[in-house]
């Protein structure tokens, strides 16, 4: 099992501001609802998921949700952060915001990077979505620590063109072409477990 240990990049803030981007009142909406729905179960004992949206078409860019307070119902705009920069070689993410972006931010830039067609990224958690494993979800392969560039590593290999992945032993990645389709890729998958 693992163990929480906070994020495991180091951070480099370029500027130290509240991000603005009003499609940050979207993906509030959409905490809430995983919240409704029960998707940000404690993973790690003190993880609950995050979410992102690419900033604009052919950049890498991203605003994610703070590390740990990410899901929370009456979370606030100084919990979101700009991604400008991840740097999976030297383990180093450089962000523009007031809090250290989620834990899981490698496994959205690899998302953002390889994938153009897919604007937005939301991560959770649920038992039963993760052990339903004989319905047709892609999975990844091998089990990696949370947080790790090994763990963004293995959604890679299966990100061709799927749009819903779950992590082995872990949790769910669900990808939109916007925030909206991200919200209704993790409903199906949602229905089709629970049904
Ligand atoms: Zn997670």
């Amino acid at each position: 099992m693992d163990e929480w240990k906070g994020v495991k990049f180091k951070t480099v803030f370029l500027k130290k501001e509240v991000q603005t981007d009003l499609r940050i009142e979207d993906l509030k909406y959409w905490i809430s609802r995983f919240g409704f729905y029960d998707l940000c179960q404690p993973f790690a004992g003190r993880s609950y998921g995050n979410m992102s949206f690419r900033l604009k078409p052919g950049s890498d860019e991203f605003i994610i949700t703070s590390t740990q307070q990410g899901f929370r119902e009456d979370i606030t705009d100084d919990k979101f952060v700009k991604v400008v920069e991840c740097d999976m070689e030297n383990i180093i993410v450089k962000v523009e915001g007031l809090e250290l972006p989620s834990s899981e931010t490698f496994a959205h830039y690899v998302v953002y990077k390889n994938r153009p067609d897919i604007n937005a990224v939301f991560h959770g958690h649920c038992t039963k979505i993760v052990c339903s494993t004989d319905i047709g979800f892609c999975t990844t392969e091998k089990r990696q620590p949370y947080g790790t560039v090994e763990l963004a590593n293995e959604v890679l290999k299966v990100l061709d063109k799927e749009n819903f992945i779950i992590i082995k032993d872990h949790g769910f990645l669900a990808l939109g072409k916007d925030i909206d389709d991200a919200g209704k890729v993790t409903l199906r998958a949602y229905q089709k477990c629970f049904q």
